[in-house]
């Protein structure tokens, strides 16, 4: 999934009021995060593979492949079910580090949005997750949406517009009725982002096959600004003073 990976860090924010909503959205796709560096870096692979044009692709239930996530990657370390446990508690306690916090919820909260990664990654890509980093390739699992890249995007959107509404209908927005509407408006254009990216990943894709020159700084470009833009929207329902301190880049 893609979009989706930030609806952990919203559904899970009230249960973590003293942690910045933009760590909490980067916990829930830390992993593809750290998978970018890792095939930047040449530790891990990706390799562009548009399975629409493979005619020897076959999916578990029989069907053709799709371009929708075009790629063949090894990431027995970052998409190992061991590994995610491990950079989930260890990104938790970073961010316990970091805010000072004392409460066992908050830490709780960074942990399960990390956990998250493999739930949704295991309904969508093509076989290749493993339980532990040693499972060889051709063991892994995973069953394969993105060889359906208009359920890919509507459950992958879905998500995220259920973990947004949530959000917002939970926030205790106040100040005046120019700031509720200036709120309001805050999480339409959040929609629409998401939505606008969400269709690039599912339909679209970035024209060209370098996917470690090209995509995997691409991919790490988006979750970052995703990350920030979910910061953002933290601040702008929180009181009166929220979108000024936006504006001031004071997501954070
Ligand atoms: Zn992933």
């Amino acid at each position: 999934m893609w979009i989706a990976h930030f609806a952990p860090g919203l559904a899970l924010k009230r249960m973590a009021p003293d942690t910045p909503l933009a760590l909490l959205s980067l916990a829930g796709a830390l992993p593809d995060a750290l998978f970018m560096v890792f095939a930047i870096l040449g530790i891990e692979t990706i390799k562009y593979s548009d399975k629409s044009q493979d005619p020897s692709y076959r999916n578990p239930t029989g069907g053709r492949g799709s371009g929708c996530f075009p790629y063949d990657c090894d990431y027995p370390y970052t998409h190992s079910i061991t590994g995610e446990i491990i950079i989930s508690l260890a990104f938790a306690v970073l961010v316990t580090v970091y805010t000072g916090s004392k409460r066992w919820q908050s830490f709780l909260a960074v942990v399960l949005a990390g956990l998250t990664h493999p739930l949704f990654d295991l309904a969508v890509h093509r076989h290749d997750v493993a339980l532990t980093p040693s499972e060889p390739p051709n063991q892994r699992h995973g069953f394969p949406l993105f060889d359906y890249p208009i359920v890919t995007f509507v459950v992958d959107l879905g998500i995220f517009l259920g973990a947004l509404y949530y959000h917002l209908s939970t926030a205790r927005v106040k100040g005046t009725q120019e700031h509720r509407l200036q709120t309001a408006k805050a999480y339409v254009y959040a929609a629409i982002a998401a939505t606008l990216i969400q269709a690039d990943f599912a339909f679209f894709g970035a024209p060209t096959t370098l996917a470690r020159a090209f995509h995997a700084p691409l991919f790490l470009g988006q979750i970052l600004a995703i990350s920030w833009g979910c910061g953002l929207l933290d601040v702008a329902s929180e009181g009166a003073g929220g979108l000024e301190k936006a504006k001031a880049g004071k997501a954070l």
